[in-house]
């Protein structure tokens, strides 16, 4: 069983995959740590994520190790052995993560390990949640499950601007609004692997239902594909 959560920063996917983990007993994975981790790697080496030559993409990439492991809170990432979890969650690896999204090795590197690694947890669990922005239209197309969350722009930025409050009392609503309409813009209008609704989602609109409806809603969708009786 593969649930494919995508949407747009601040939507509530991560909250949403958690929780839907949670109750089938499956582990989430998110896909954005992923890029993060990358992102943060190209910080700590000095490479830019402007106009990175292939050569030096190529050579950091085959230099790197990503491990992801799973336990009670969730996915944590580590970046060349050592726990990053905590470290990718600054506004700069936030920036430069939008942009290491863009190179085509990096997405191909990335959409491999995340296919390996539902299908390690499919085995071993009978199912896996992944949450990102392609899973549904790239990553998994034929997936059991897929569902695309959204809100409004001022809303998404509402929520990250409480979250990142508790840590930074100095930290201006207007510059999240502003960071996660720039990111927004990448997301949509790159290349590669934009972010859109795929085929056949169930569209989820986080601006009007809480957590608890949108958990059920999934946790419906993945009865009606199984056949299994709502608990
Ligand atoms: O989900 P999160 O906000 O942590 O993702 C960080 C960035 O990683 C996104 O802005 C997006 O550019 C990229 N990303 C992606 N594909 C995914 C997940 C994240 O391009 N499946």
């Amino acid at each position: 069983m593969i649930i494919a959560i995508d949407g747009p920063a601040g939507s509530g996917k991560s909250t949403t995959a958690r929780a839907v983990a949670e109750q089938l007993g499956y582990v989430y994975v998110d896909t954005g740590a992923m890029y993060r981790t990358v992102a943060l790697a190209f910080i700590r080496n000095g490479v830019s994520a402007e106009s990175p030559s292939d050569g030096k993409v190529r050579g950091l990439l085959a230099n790197i190790r990503l491990d992801m492991r799973f336990g009670p809170d969730g996915m944590r990432i580590f970046l060349d052995g050592q726990d990053v979890t905590g470290n990718i969650r600054t506004r700069q690896v936030t920036e430069v993560a939008s942009r290491v999204a863009v190179i085509p090795e990096v997405r191909e590197r990335m959409v491999q390990k995340q296919r390996r690694l539902a299908g390690i947890q499919e085995k071993e669990r009978g199912g896996v949640v992944l949450e990102g922005r392609d899973i549904g239209t790239i990553v998994f197309p034929d997936a059991d499950v897929k569902v695309f969350m959204k809100a409004s722009v001022e809303l998404r930025a509402r929520r990250r601007y409480e979250e990142l409050l508790d840590k930074d009392p100095n930290v201006s609503f207007q510059d999240v609004l502003s960071d996660i309409r720039a990111r927004d813009e990448r997301d949509v209008s790159r290349e590669l692997s934009p972010l859109h609704q795929a085929e056949g989602t169930i569209e989820i609109d986080t601006s009007h239902i809480d957590l608890h409806e949108q958990v059920a809603m999934v946790i419906r969708a993945v009865r009606e594909r199984t056949n299994r009786p709502i608990v």
